[in-house]
């Protein structure tokens, strides 16, 4: 018989939420705590005033290539599948984001085959063996019009930075095609929980052995109480900022209930890279996302800021090597586990949380 193993879980999001499953399912006594008044990190979901479920912390789409991380996540809802299309509004007309054989040819007149593309792609690529940065990686692939037309101003807006500070993970993210495919994903499995996000960790955290906190701070000195201590916050805080703060970038999310309008756009969401359109980067239109059939709708705006909460890394070469610091003292505690977007100060997506929580949670397992 294994003794007692207890465990303190910060955070309730995806990184927190899925540990404090996993321990419990193998019979650790969990106290899962989060500051917020609710689960589901910023992937809570809520009905508005107009009765539609709505995403209180921008849009959140699911996807993954992982059938192991689809599986684990079935274990807790229903799924309802949805491709997610977006447009980018410039010059103002619409044109289809990722850059596609569709967005070239309307956007110089053009008629070119899937060839055509490509062999446009090649002449105005930029080659460079050495790319450092996200306006590198653009310009070597789609050249420097695409860039400035449709990455620059939104990841200025973004980022507070321009392409040239950012790594090249951040404009890589988003692929180009030569064919029409206007899919902004192309994983194998792209669904959004049939009920919501916060229902699906309701059911994920439903367990005796579980004790949720919400409204509840983090304090230091709870750690040594526990076998072990996952740690989902931001990791400069967890020090104390010892080093200086990490970069953080948070969001204004302006959420706007339009009754009586059934559709407000063409697509789930647009982007406005044009600088001249405001500083919001895109709007998303709920229904699109969750399938819900109403005559109202609702959409929300997002203003990029460096004050609130953090919600992303801000992946610049200054930023990594000040984490790979913090990361240094993470890994000599022994007991605690840093894990999750804030955590690991990784641009992970949902799914990558999750791999990441549950690779987490066995270590934790194997090594008690
Ligand atoms: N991006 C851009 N224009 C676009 C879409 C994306 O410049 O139309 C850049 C921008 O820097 C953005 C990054 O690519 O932050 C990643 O885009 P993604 O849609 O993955 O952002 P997220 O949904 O994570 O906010």
């Amino acid at each position: 018989m294994k003794k007692s193993r207890s465990a303190l879980v910060v955070g309730a999001g995806f990184a927190g939420s899925v540990c404090a499953e996993r321990l419990a399912a193998d019979g650790w006594s969990v106290d899962l705590i989060d500051q917020r008044s609710h689960v589901a990190g910023n992937a809570y979901d809520e009905r508005d005033e107009g009765d539609i479920l709505v995403h209180r912390y921008g849009p959140h789409i699911f996807h993954t290539n992982s059938e192991k991380v689809y599986q684990y996540l079935s274990n807790f809802t229903r799924w309802r599948d949805y491709e997610h299309r977006v447009l980018a509004r410039h010059g103002g007309k619409n044109y289809p984001i990722p850059i596609n054989r569709t967005t070239i040819n309307s956007l110089y007149g053009w008629d070119l085959s899937e060839r055509g593309i490509a062999e446009y792609l090649s002449s105005v690529a930029i080659a460079n063996g050495n790319i450092e940065n996200s306006e590198d990686f653009l310009f070597s692939t789609v050249g420097r019009d695409l860039a400035d037309r449709f990455f620059r101003g939104y990841s200025k807006k973004q980022w507070g930075r321009d392409l040239r500070e950012l790594a090249v993970g951040v404009a890589a993210r988003v692929p180009f095609r030569t064919n029409t495919d206007s899919r902004y994903f192309t994983d194998t499995y792209q669904s959004m929980p049939a009920e919501g996000y916060a229902k699906m960790f309701e059911a994920m955290i439903d367990s005796p052995r579980i004790t949720l906190s919400l409204n509840t701070a983090f304090e230091s000195a709870l750690v040594d109480s526990y076998t072990a201590v996952v740690y989902s916050g931001p990791i400069d805080e967890y020090f104390d900022c010892r080093f200086g703060k990490l970069p953080y970038r948070s969001i204004r999310f302006e959420h706007k209930h339009l009754q009586g309008v059934e559709e407000f756009q063409p697509s789930g969401t647009i982007n406005y890279p044009d600088l001249e359109d405001g500083d919001y980067t895109r709007i998303t239109e709920f229904k699109y996302l969750t399938g819900q059939k109403s005559n109202s709708t609702s959409i929300v705006y997002e203003y990029p800021s460096d004050v609130g909460s953090p919600y992303y890394p801000v992946p610049t070469a200054a930023s990594s090597v000040l984490y790979g610091k913090y990361e240094t003292l993470a890994d000599q505690l022994e007991n605690v586990h840093f894990v999750g977007r804030l955590a690991q100060y990784r641009y992970y997506n949902m799914d990558q949380v999750v791999a990441a929580a549950l690779k987490t949670a066995s270590s934790i397992i194997n090594a008690n």
